[in-house]
């Protein structure tokens, strides 16, 4: 018996009865031959985290652009936010921690540079629109290379997490797997939380602003929210689970209505807010000329876009591009395009400053 095969064991018998087990996966897109000691969904978290889009999230916006400072959030501590959680209420129902990990470090690799700004941009820029969630699927099955094949060849269990992450307040159809529901509320939780820790950080808000009657449910720290939600979320589904009903991750009614009132606050204060809308417009502005510039000319894009562009069209190339750039790369890519400058050597004008 292979180490995989013990750990597929162990998840048969250890794991609840509504867990996702790895033997039990749909499988990838192009069939490839296990790994001797990995589960499907451990190969899956490994290459996510070994992958370019990956790392290109730590200079990716949360929701400030580019803060002066090193304790803001980036998209990538978002990210692992979001995987501790998800994994703490994954540990509490007994699920497959190995695919909730998967599913959460890969489920914002679509988020484009400046975060909701690029993506309100993109979408109004393309036929069709654009959605991080579903670019998140792009870049994954199409964008990032796996042994020189199109996309991660991850399993089915995985994207069907990540495509479904989005869309909380909304009737959006859940994700199949349990551990891909984890995700989607771990989300909102983590960055609801941090987002009012970052605000608060920034000077945009005070403790005091935020609605009393949410924060006496769920409590007057970043900590204390963060363990009502997840402990709630754990015991609320328990209880569901023993009463034999459909299973679905979900809080007891009165702490969703406190998640859910709080995050409706953020939008209004904070991210469609006055200082988020104005950097926002600036942003746009950016993605929407870069967006121009690379429609005429292709040719400045890397060789992988050229192709994309053969088999698929300018338009989804210049997406994949521009949405895989990060904040820096961006703003970088317009200055070079856009910005003149100057022509004088530096040491000459360092000459000319000290006026001799
Ligand atoms: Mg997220």
């Amino acid at each position: 018996m292979s180490i995989r095969q013990e750990i597929e064991k162990r998840e048969e018998e250890m794991l609840a009865e509504y867990a996702t087990r790895s033997a039990n996966s749909r499988g990838r897109a192009r069939e490839e031959e296990d790994d001797p000691i990995r589960s499907c969904f451990m190969v899956d978290r490994d290459r996510i985290v070994h992958s370019k889009s990956f790392r290109r999230l730590k200079h990716k916006t949360q929701v400030f652009i580019a803060p002066p400072g090193d304790h803001y959030r980036s998209r990538l501590t978002h990210t692992l936010e979001v995987n501790q959680i998800a994994k703490t209420i994954g540990a509490g129902l007994n699920l497959n921690i190995d695919l909730i990990e998967a599913i959460a470090l890969a489920h914002d690799l679509g988020h484009t540079p400046f975060a909701h700004a690029g993506e309100q941009i993109l979408d109004s820029l393309v036929d069709g629109g654009f959605k991080h969630n579903q670019n998140s699927i792009r870049v994954l099955t199409r964008v990032e290379q796996h042994r020189k094949g199109p996309g991660l060849n991850l399993s089915w269990e995985v994207l069907d997490g990540v495509i479904h992450h989005s869309g909380y307040d909304s009737s959006d159809e859940l994700a199949s797997t349990l551990e891909g529901q984890v995700i989607r509320l771990s989300d909102k939780i983590a960055y609801v939380q941090h987002d009012i820790d970052d605000s608060i950080r920034a000077g945009l808000l005070v403790l005091e602003e935020l609605p009393r009657e949410y924060l006496d449910v769920l409590g007057y720290t970043h900590s204390k929210r963060i363990a009502t939600l997840v402990t709630d979320t754990i015991m609320h589904t328990r209880c569901l689970i023993q009463q034999g009903k459909q299973v679905v991750v979900k809080p007891s009614p009165e702490i969703d209505r406190a998640l859910k009132g709080l995050r409706k606050f953020m939008f209004e204060a904070i991210y469609n807010g006055p200082v988020c809308q104005a950097e926002r417009s600036r942003a746009a502005f950016i993605v929407e000329h870069l967006f121009k510039y690379y429609k005429k000319n292709p040719h400045r894009m890397s060789p992988l876009y050229l192709e994309i562009a053969q088999e698929e069209g300018l338009d989804q190339a210049v997406i994949d591009y521009i949405s895989g750039m990060s904040d820096e790369y961006c703003i970088e890519s317009f200055l070079e395009i856009y910005v003149p400058r100057s022509l004088v050597p530096e040491a000459k004008k360092g000459l000319d400053s000290k006026g001799k």
